[in-house]
């Protein structure tokens, strides 16, 4: 089944992200994680693919085991620089035999260590290719791609990367999953602009629990997305006065008002980046209220 035709206008959901664990060892944990959360019904859970040193091996058959053993929609992430057009496809393939139809198409990021040479030695320059790729012979797949409110940190301006953000959903993508962000505005204005420049197709606000002072500035650092000062400012004052604790205390307190005001403010739903921490994901939740939730 594709995403895209479980979300439908004033049905909200929750959908959650996981990064495939370093170590098989760790395997049996994660996938607790994964069972306990899935209690939360959400739409689907997705993936990440190659981020944190992972295989794509580790993506298939992690995908492939939460969607045949705990029942859940699930998404792949898929990156395509410095891939071949023959390696992807057959991934995708894989994907599909194992009753996985949705993906998340990304370029990735650019090597710092020169190990992609340049320019690439592949048609997959960009997402967009990707998606056009997908599109083309894998009709029966559910697509999305990545937006940035703040613009992806090598884009030229925002209009431009919103150009290219455009081109993605039309050669065939059917929704936008954001980068986290801290205000809401940030979101609304995202959209706002996307609306006027022609941009029908849902955009799926990304939320980050901030857990850990140094892990949130190591994030931002990759990823380009700021952190707002009084935001800082609160997480430091909490580390002072009780350590890392207060820290994801603050973090997944200012998360849960993120989602609820998103929610009341009539988004389709939010995609919960879970670090693969279930407790933190179940305060997070914790009397949020769902507007009609699907499923
Ligand atoms: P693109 O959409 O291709 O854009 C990359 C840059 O090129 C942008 O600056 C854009 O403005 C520009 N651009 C795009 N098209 C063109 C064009 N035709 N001509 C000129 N410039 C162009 N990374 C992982 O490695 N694994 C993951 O699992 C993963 N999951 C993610 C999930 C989400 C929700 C998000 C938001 C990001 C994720 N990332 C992941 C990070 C992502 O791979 C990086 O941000 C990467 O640098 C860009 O990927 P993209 O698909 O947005 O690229």
């Amino acid at each position: 089944m594709k995403i895209i035709d479980s979300i439908k206008k004033d049905k909200q959901f929750i959908s959650l992200e996981f990064f495939p664990p370093k170590s098989r060892e760790d395997w049996p944990a994660f996938f607790k994680t994964v069972k306990r959360l899935a209690e939360l019904k959400p739409l689907f859970a997705s993936v990440t693919y190659g981020a944190g040193g992972s295989t794509n091996v580790d993506t298939l058959e992690i995908v492939s085991r939460i969607q045949q053993e705990y029942g859940l929609e699930t998404m792949a992430h898929l990156t395509c620089l410095g891939s071949r057009t023959e390696e992807v496809v057959r991934f995708l393939a894989d994907l599909a035999a194992a009753g996985v139809n949705n993906v998340l198409a990304l370029r990735g990021d650019i090597p710092q260590d020169g190990s992609v040479a340049t320019p690439l030695p592949s048609p997959l320059q960009y997402a967009s290719d990707l998606v056009t790729l997908i599109r083309g012979s894998f009709q029966d797949m559910g697509i999305s791609v990545a937006g940035y409110p703040e613009k992806h940190p090598e884009a030229a301006s925002l209009e431009s990367d919103l150009t290219y953000l455009k081109l993605k959903l039309d050669n065939g993508a059917d929704f936008a999953i954001t980068q986290l962000f801290f205000h809401n505005s940030q979101y609304h204005a995202f959209v706002k602009r996307a609306r006027a420049a022609g941009i029908t197709k849902p955009i799926i606000p990304g939320i980050l629990p901030v857990v850990s002072l140094k892990v949130i500035k190591r994030i931002i650092s990759l990823c380009g997305a700021s952190i707002p000062e009084d935001f800082l400012y609160e997480l430091e004052q909490a580390d002072q006065a009780g350590g890392a604790a207060a820290v994801q205390r603050v973090g997944v307190a200012h998360a849960r008002r993120q989602v609820q005001e998103l929610l009341d403010a009539g988004v389709p739903g939010v995609h919960i980046y879970t670090l693969n921490r279930s407790e933190v994901v179940l305060e997070l939740l914790e009397g949020v209220e769902i507007k009609s939730p699907l499923s």
